[in-house]
């Protein structure tokens, strides 16, 4: 008696299981083969981008454990992710500036990691030469110059409110290169990063 209702509470979970936002098995398996037949069955946002797909999706595969599953595209955009510009899961375009503020944000987060327009082009489920074009148009500048005036203001700040060496901070910034560091450091704010943290230290002490 107990047995077959233990099965019975088995069947009734294995039968609801699509109704249930969670990675099952079958899932992450469409979800890798871009299956098409998956499609309006579920849809998956990956977090650490904040876009979200439908399994026929051809964008890099995504790590598991970044993955959230949902049952409805209404879902995900509640939950604040983006729709992705490659396989339109609310079959509509994402406008521009709205999938230019999705690629800003992710370097505003990541800057200290390996960026460069292949990478963005592939985390934000587009072409690079799109990218790069569509990112000028709204912003006025390119995603590496953007990447660089993040990097260059952390910097900045690192420079005032630690002690950190020349060479940490550049690591620090996602500029290993502490030379290059330095050059693009000079050219921005027309000190290098010696000069600019000595001069700010002198003005805060005057103005004591
Ligand atoms: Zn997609």
């Amino acid at each position: 008696m107990e047995d077959k209702k233990n099965s019975d509470i088995q069947r009734g979970r294995l039968e609801n299981i699509s109704n249930v936002e969670i990675m099952t098995d079958e899932r992450w398996k469409a979800i890798i083969n871009n299956d098409a037949t998956y499609n309006n069955k579920f849809f998956y946002g990956v977090e650490t981008t904040g876009i979200f797909c439908k399994p026929s999706c051809k964008s890099r595969a995504p790590k598991k454990e970044n993955v959230r599953i949902f049952l409805t595209a209404e879902q995900a955009l509640n939950r604040n992710f983006r729709p992705c510009k490659r396989c339109k899961p609310t079959n509509e375009n994402l406008p521009d500036n709205e999938w230019i503020t999705l690629v800003t944000e992710y370097i505003d987060k990541n800057f200290t990691e390996k960026l460069n327009l292949e990478s963005l082009g592939a985390i934000a489920h587009g072409s690079p030469f799109h990218l790069h074009r569509t990112f000028k148009k709204i912003k006025g500048i390119t995603p590496t110059e953007y990447t660089q005036h993040v990097r260059l203001n952390a910097a900045r700040k690192y420079l005032i409110e630690t002690d950190k060496s020349i060479t940490d901070i550049s690591i620090c910034v996602g500029i290993p290169n502490s030379t290059y560091f330095i050059t693009l450091f000079k050219n921005k704010f027309g000190h290098t990063p010696i000069q600019y943290r000595k001069l700010h230290r002198l003005m805060d002490k005057e103005e004591e």
